[in-house]
């Protein structure tokens, strides 16, 4: 319909511009680049452009502008409210844009906005380097870097946005911009957090540190019964552990599968996921009072932890979010987990309409919390924890018991007093406003906004919206 009503001229100089494949309804490619991972995602653009440098990104954001089309712009395709694609719009696709390349001299590592974590561990891992990414390789670097990034190191080497060293972005007057500490500050100020809806980031250039090739990966899992026990544990585990060492807990249900007591399958669970990057002799003093009592009570079920390859750990959850099922996530922040948060894990694990589904504690803090919280964009600095509940479902019919299961278990956790802001990247469906992601950063990022966005052609990305709109 939209297409209808631009210039089949305008069209046809758009695919002699760009070196990358123009696709459009009809096209026998639609079908395919339109869909993301989140199946429960349904949009129809205009127009797809597939491409293949940062030319080819000037010309699509150009034509947009001049066309009047809303542009979305696609990294990974992994963002749960499925903003990548909008309907009757543009969308800069940039999964072709997936180079990684190391300077071993700088150390530091230049990522095209299209690639994954994959994409990135695979190259830096060749010379035992890594940057703080997350903890699913198939997600994209962009989303996750634009709103925060948190994974295994980053209590050590903070945020993937706090590693950042330069970008390189397209901004909707068609201008190819670096932004780094000494260039366009204020630009690379809202590029840390602000979730992307300045420009279009061709390329992040990231620090690197010294990690593995090998680590002690932690992957245990507990009978829902011991839940309370082993959380207690947690929470004192949590007060003095060491940086090296990382761990996400959470909620969920047994698999159905063989590495599993049979009697167990099915049935309420609770499991720890972390690492830790110290001398591996050390690991199991390190994991040990989380894993065992002194009682004796709350035994792991299963335990798969041990020494493995970094990218062997990275990519270890990765078959459990295919493309395609149903997803709804949504989180909050924690000063602190209280009696009434881990009472809230429970008994919603328990009334789960979807036995994939998970409530997760995220441990954060460390070097997270000693940058300000008005460094970055990103402002969510001072709370050591994030609940977020995962819903994980099959079938379209079950869309609104998932969802609503979600949405309440994380507005009743809202009410509770250690409890504020939520997380860009687990955004549910964008229904929040803005203010409650950017907190008190909200107010420069929407005059950054008006400044370099002031049409609004990248507003599918569900970020601030400028002044003037
Ligand atoms: P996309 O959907 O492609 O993009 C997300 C948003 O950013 C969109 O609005 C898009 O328009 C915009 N955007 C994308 N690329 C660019 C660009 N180059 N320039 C400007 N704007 C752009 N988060 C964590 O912090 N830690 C984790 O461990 C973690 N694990 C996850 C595991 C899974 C299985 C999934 C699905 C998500 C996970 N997340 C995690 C959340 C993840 O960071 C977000 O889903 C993130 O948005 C994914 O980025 P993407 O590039 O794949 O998304």
């Amino acid at each position: 319909e939209t297409l209808s009503r631009i210039p089949r001229d305008a069209v046809r100089s758009l695919e002699t511009a760009v070196a990358g494949d123009v696709v459009l309804p009809g096209d026998p490619a639609y079908g395919d680049v339109r869909r993301l991972w989140n199946g429960m995602i349904d949009r129809y653009p205009a127009i797809v452009v597939r491409c293949t440098g940062v030319a080819d990104v000037v010309e699509a954001v150009t034509f947009a502008r001049e066309e009047g089309l809303p542009v979305a712009v696609r990294g990974g395709g992994h963002n749960v409210a499925g903003t990548a694609v909008c309907d009757g719009g543009l969308v800069v696709d940039l999964s072709e844009m997936n180079a990684v390349r190391v300077d071993r001299e700088d150390g530091t590592v230049r990522v095209e906005g299209g690639a994954t974590l994959g994409d990135v561990d695979r190259e830096t891992q060749r010379f035992a380097l890594a940057t703080p990414l997350g903890v699913v390789s198939e997600t994209g670097v962009a989303g996750l870097t634009l709103n925060g990034g948190y994974g295994h190191l980053s209590r050590q080497y903070g945020l993937s946005l706090d590693n950042l060293t330069s970008v390189d972005v397209v901004t909707a007057d068609g201008q190819v911009r670096t932004a780094s500490a000494e260039r366009n500050e204020d630009l690379f100020w809202g590029i840390r957090g602000g979730g992307g809806g300045l420009g279009v980031v061709t390329s992040f250039e990231y620090e690197l540190h010294e990690v593995g090739p090998e680590v002690y990966a932690l992957f245990a899992w507990f009978h829902g019964d011991d839940t309370a026990a082993v959380m207690a544990r947690y929470r004192e585990w949590t007060a003095d552990a060491p940086r090296e060492a990382s761990v996400i807990a959470f909620t969920a249900h047994v698999p159905e599968i063989e590495e599993f007591p049979e009697e167990t399958r099915g049935a309420p669970a609770f499991a720890v996921f972390g690492c830790y990057r110290g001398d591996p002799e050390d690991a199991t003093d390190v994991f040990g009072p989380l894993l065992e009592g002194d009682d004796g009570e709350g035994i792991a079920i299963a335990d798969f932890s041990g020494p493995m390859p970094y990218v062997d750990l990275q990519s270890m959850l990765d078959e459990d979010y295919p493309d395609g099922l149903r997803y709804y996530w949504k989180s909050v922040f924690l000063t602190e987990v209280t009696d009434e948060v881990v009472d809230l894990m429970i008994r919603y694990n328990e009334a789960a309409p979807s036995a994939f589904s998970t409530v997760d504690l995220w441990h954060l803090g460390g070097a997270i919390e000693e940058v300000a919280p008005d460094a970055t964009a990103f402002s969510h600095r001072d709370k050591p924890f994030m609940l977020n509940f995962e819903a994980n479902w099959e079938e379209a019919a079950d869309d609104e018991a998932n969802v609503a299961w979600g949405r309440e278990g994380i507005a009743e956790a809202e009410r509770l007093a250690v409890a504020s802001g939520g997380y860009g990247n687990f955004p549910g469906m964008n229904e929040d406003p803005a203010r409650r992601r950017f907190g008190d950063n909200h107010e420069r990022l929407v005059e950054l906004k008006t400044e370099y966005d002031p049409e609004n052609l990248f507003g599918a990305n569900g970020g601030v919206t400028p002044a003037s709109s």
